[in-house]
């Protein structure tokens, strides 16, 4: 699995620091072209390279300066329409703009920063928790977290401490989980998810049937649900073999008694669909509500309403 990266002497460089420093940048290339191959240095490296040093900077400051946010998805009842929880989706309030987690959550996995940056995301998730909770709300939150967050102590120490300095309920935080996350290191990340769980953390596996999809990590987790991912909804009135892969995971999920979450859920012929699929059901998506600020989802716990249309017969 080695990652080899070339530069070309004199074209790309005289001086042995420049030439170290392209073949660095084409090595990292390679490394995240899956590694086990070799790549070229190019001197648009170099500039991409220079953009991302910017935007690191920016990242690190935006975190000084309390730059971001989180907001809120509901995730509710396919037959009722009625919330259960909400996923917490970070945003980047950064001159004058709201950055989508897309454009910086790489980068901040790639710096490290994503340390820093998801310890603030499971405080402040947690925290909110605790004053919908107090508020009279039994409701759960779901937190993304990235492989990073799985090496060393970090994660359980921080879950610890966050749940002793809220006082939060035990198994209301959810934590949102790929396969890639796991597939680093199985058996550290068996050990997070076990220590995690004796805190009462919860965890679904996001992104599901996108990656290995393998059944081996589903026996040998301790899980509590699967998130169907958003590609096979997209696809469920217009293909049968997104039709056929979200019954498969529907029915993996019955059979080894896990909860069931259908991500990206925009039309009502989607919604009857997954109604068919799972009494179970649970769905997140535009079609119940896009990801809102806090004061927006108070409002909707306010009022208990269904957000959803009533299951109508399909004909
Ligand atoms: P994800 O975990 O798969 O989150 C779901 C994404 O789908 C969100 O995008 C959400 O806004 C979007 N979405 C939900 N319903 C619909 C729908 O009906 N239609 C469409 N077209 N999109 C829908 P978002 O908020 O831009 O987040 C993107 C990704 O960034 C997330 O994907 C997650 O992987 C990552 N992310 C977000 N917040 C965090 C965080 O706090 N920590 C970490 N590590 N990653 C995060
Ligand atoms: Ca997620
Ligand atoms: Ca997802």
């Amino acid at each position: 699995t080695a990652s080899i990266g070339v530069t070309l002497a004199p074209e790309d460089g005289n001086t042995s620091e420049l030439l170290i420093k392209n073949a660095d940048l084409a090595m990292y290339r390679a490394k995240n072209l899956g590694r086990n191959n070799f790549q070229l240095f190019t001197p648009e490296l170099d500039s991409k390279a220079h953009r991302r040093i910017s935007l690191e900077a920016k990242l690190r400051k935006g975190l000084e300066q309390d730059e971001f946010e989180l907001h809120y998805q509901p995730q509710v009842q396919a037959n009722s329409g009625m919330l259960l929880g909400a996923e917490a989706l970070i945003r980047w309030r950064h001159e004058g703009q709201l950055i989508s987690p897309a454009e910086f959550i790489p980068l901040a996995e790639e710096s490290g920063l994503i340390l820093p940056l998801g310890a603030w995301v499971v405080k402040t998730a947690a925290f909110q928790a605790k004053r919908w909770q107090d508020a009279g709300y039994v409701f759960d939150i779901s937190i993304n977290l990235s492989s990073r967050q799985f090496v060393g102590q970090e994660l359980p120490n921080l879950l610890r401490e966050v749940i002793r300095t809220t006082g939060l309920a035990s198994g209301r935080l959810y934590f949102e989980i790929t396969e890639s996350t796991l597939m680093e290191d199985i058996v550290k990340a068996q050990q997070t998810l076990e220590e995690l769980r004796l805190l009462g953390g919860r965890f679904y596996l996001d992104d599901f049937g996108t990656g290995y999809s393998s059944l081996s990590y589903l026996k040998r987790l301790p899980l509590d649900g699967l998130k169907i991912d958003r590609s096979f909804v997209r696809d469920l009135e217009s293909d049968t073999d997104s039709q056929a892969i979200a019954a498969a995971i529907v029915s993996l999920a019955e059979t080894l008694n896990l909860g069931i979450v259908a991500e990206g859920v925009e039309t009502v012929a989607q919604l009857a669909l997954l109604r068919s699929m799972s009494e179970q059901m649970i769905i997140q998506g535009y079609l119940a509500s896009r990801p809102l600020p806090v004061e927006q989802l108070t409002r909707l716990l306010q009022e208990g309403q269904p957000l959803l249309p009533p299951n109508l017969a399909v004909f």
